[in-house]
């Protein structure tokens, strides 16, 4: 991450609070199709500048509600609005989206394809020529851009497709599963260039059913469960609604199975005691139980990860 990105992170965060940089809105947002809702009464705000995640399981409606902020489906009700505006009423050029359905033209070679995509949105040459050469390098496709895209591993495929969605510099990124089918490495590649975009001003919206990438970029997001928003806000405040309820401990001494007050459940992973308490004041007492004068080597309470939250939240009830 570049030196101000952290700067840029809270000065998002503080306009945010004021209100005064919302980029993106959705009011009561709902569709349905015949008698089945798939996105029912969504509302989020995304501040301008801000990496926000869309998370839910399989069908839960992320695509859909891409679809509806894009304008390639009509909402049944509710509004859409981007920078005051009705969303179908602005100029199509600051969007760039990255669908779930992957597809290049496999015929045309991976800096053709760059180029046309580019020249679609209305890009000079000469500027395109700049944006492809630091793309292309920063993905390490060096070797590739004479290759045809039919010939491209599916995880280099798609690190075209990505590029190709923001080589026009949009105002605003949809990210539809853009970590799916990538290498560890690539993954990473993909996450810099996440945040180089939003230091540059880019307004991110993406989904993943990963929920390392999203912890690690976004500072606030919405969980959709069948359409239904369980949450929608900062991740902080997320945790904070779990509070710091996850006790890690490393010792030698043996501390059995912790039936103790406030621990909800007790597992030995690996070499650790991990304890689930029913709220974090319990802690103090729990260590006043297993502290007899000797060493221990690890005490320490945590928030959730936004992956336990998940499942907590979905997980338990999904379908
Ligand atoms: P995934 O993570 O699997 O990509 P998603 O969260 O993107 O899922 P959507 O593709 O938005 O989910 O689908 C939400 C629900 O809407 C699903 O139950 C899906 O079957 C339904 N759906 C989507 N498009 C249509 C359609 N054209 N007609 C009827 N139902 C649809």
């Amino acid at each position: 991450m570049k030196p101000f990105g952290n700067l840029i992170r809270i000065y998002v965060c503080i306009e945010r609070e004021r209100g005064t940089v919302m980029s993106l809105k959705l009011e009561h947002v709902t569709k349905r199709y015949k008698d089945f809702t798939a996105v029912q009464d969504l509302n989020f705000e995304i501040a301008k500048g801000e990496i926000f995640g869309l998370i839910g399981q399989n069908g839960a409606g992320k695509t859909t509600t891409f679809r509806m902020i894009l304008d390639l489906q009509e909402t049944t009700e509710g509004t859409i609005m981007w920078e005051g505006k009705p969303i179908n009423k602005v100029n199509r050029d600051i969007l760039g989206y990255l669908p779930e359905e992957r597809g290049i033209f496999p015929q045309m070679k991976v800096e053709e394809q760059l180029y046309y995509f580019g020249e679609l949105r209305g890009m000079k040459r000469d500027v395109l020529k700049q944006e492809i050469d630091f793309w292309i390098h920063r993905f390490e496709l060096e070797e590739k851009r004479k290759d045809k895209a039919e010939t491209l591993s599916k995880g280099n495929q798609q690190k075209v497709q990505l590029i190709a969605s923001f080589i026009h510099k949009p105002k605003f990124l949809i990210l539809d599963e853009p970590f799916s089918g990538l290498d560890p490495v690539n993954k990473e590649l993909l996450k810099n260039a996440i945040l180089h975009l939003r230091d540059e001003g880019m307004t991110i919206l993406f989904s993943s059913h990963q929920m390392e990438n999203v912890e690690e970029l976004c500072d606030h997001l919405c969980l959709l469960k069948r359409g239904v928003s369980l949450f929608s806000g900062s991740l902080l405040d997320l945790k904070k609604q779990y509070g710091k309820t996850k006790l890690t401990i490393r010792t030698d001494l043996q501390l059995g199975d912790m039936t103790l007050p406030g621990v909800k459940e007790c597992r030995f992973v690996k070499d650790e005691y991990v304890l689930a308490l029913e709220a974090e004041h319990f802690a103090q007492d729990i260590f006043a139980a297993v502290y007899n004068g000797q060493y221990i080597e690890k005490f320490s309470l945590d928030y959730l990860s936004l992956e336990e939250i998940f499942k907590d939240q979905v997980g338990a009830h999904h379908v």
